[in-house]
């Protein structure tokens, strides 16, 4: 029953998927285009596009360009970044803006301090939390946008874009995509979701997983286009004394975020859900609920559980096409009050 658009007597395409391994997860590609010649063109030129982003801003490419700039913290030589890089960097400045220092790519040895970068992550000695904590401030970083340039002032400064550059990615797929000639597809980087084309006839629902078993579905959100990204914390963590530590930190705090196991967060493009589900994983719902207001986006958090309480928060736009699929849930629409006093902390004592 795909809806091939128009009216027309064209047959419905049969899609075209392909899966390729960057960016530290799985890029999956799924294209509906009679011309089976044109649908293969867009596929190799969306993963190209994605492969470009990685070889940009990966942290773990010796050669990228956030490689550069980090190498050279503290030292007087900027690097002069690609108009994609130049591009992040002022979202993710925009976006720590507006989310009071909850999306920060400075958080770059913090994320190193946890060994959220390797295999085996662990609760760093104090010292080593507090000198990592004075290498991180967005402020900080001296980007020169018109010279396309950008330095860290301080040796030991780094620069993490795992929080946006995939839905980044996504965006420029799309691109490709539409470039190429192709008008309808959804493109999937490890969770985060974009939709180029209507949709078939029985609309679009993205479901949400259930964070403590992600094998399993909470909810299923109608959505009508666009990009959704899901940040939780069941994707890389580790269980201290009971206590779960998940990779997305407080830059606040230095410490990573509590209270929600996972946030989505349904916009216009893949780079504002990517980076806004991190921000708002960090300021939970009292303050998020304003922030996705203020930048236009629909979120829904799943709060943290303690025994018997399973409860989903949604910003108003949702509420009616959120479905439930567990008679136990429960589900509430947030408040953004505006003006409620910018950054309201919530993480660890
Ligand atoms: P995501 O899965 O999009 O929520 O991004 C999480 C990744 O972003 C982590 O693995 C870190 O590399 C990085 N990160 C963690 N905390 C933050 C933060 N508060 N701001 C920006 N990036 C972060
Ligand atoms: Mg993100």
């Amino acid at each position: 029953m795909a809806g091939a658009g128009g009216g027309g007597r064209l047959t419905p395409a049969r899609p075209a998927a392909r899966a390729w391994p960057v960016m530290g997860t799985m890029f999956e590609i799924t294209v509906w285009d009679p011309d089976s010649a044109r649908a293969r063109l867009g596929l190799a030129a969306a993963r190209a596009a994605v492969v470009r982003v990685d070889s940009l801003m990966s942290t773990y490419r010796a050669e990228s360009e956030l490689s550069a700039v980090n190498r050279r913290a503290g030292t007087d030589s900027v690097t002069r970044l690609s108009p994609e890089t130049v591009a992040v960097l002022a979202a993710a400045l925009d976006y720590a803006r507006a989310s009071g220092g909850a999306l920060d790519v400075t958080v770059g040895p913090l994320v190193h301090a946890w060994g959220f970068d390797s295999r085996d992550p662990a609760v760093p000695p104090a010292t080593t939390l507090d000198s990592a904590r004075t290498l991180v401030g967005w402020q900080r970083v001296d980007f020169d946008r018109a010279r396309s340039t950008v330095r860290l002032p301080v040796r030991g400064m780094r620069l993490d874009f795992g929080a946006i550059a995939k839905g980044f990615a996504l965006d420029l797929a799309v691109a490709a995509l539409r470039d190429a000639g192709i008008r309808r597809a959804t493109v999937d980087l490890g969770g985060n979701l974009r939709f180029l084309g209507p949709p078939d006839d029985a609309g679009r629902e993205v479901a949400i997983r259930d964070p403590r078993n992600p094998a399993d579905l909470l909810a299923v959100v109608e959505v009508r286009g666009g990009a959704v990204a899901t940040s939780g914390d069941y994707e890389r963590f580790f269980v201290h004394d009971g206590v779960r530590y998940s990779h997305i930190i407080d830059p606040r705090t230095g410490w990573p975020a509590r209270d929600i196991e996972g946030v989505s967060v349904f916009a216009a493009t893949g780079m504002a859900s990517d980076a806004l589900s991190t921000a708002l994983f960090v300021v939970g719902v009292s303050r998020g609920c304003a922030v996705a207001r203020e930048a236009g986006v629909e979120a829904l958090w799943v709060l943290d559980r303690d025994q018997d309480t399973e409860r989903i928060v949604v910003t108003p736009g949702l509420r009616y096409r959120v479905r439930l699929l567990r008679g136990r849930t429960e589900l509430t629409s947030c408040t953004p009050s505006a003006g409620s006093g910018g950054w309201r902390h919530e993480g660890l004592k």
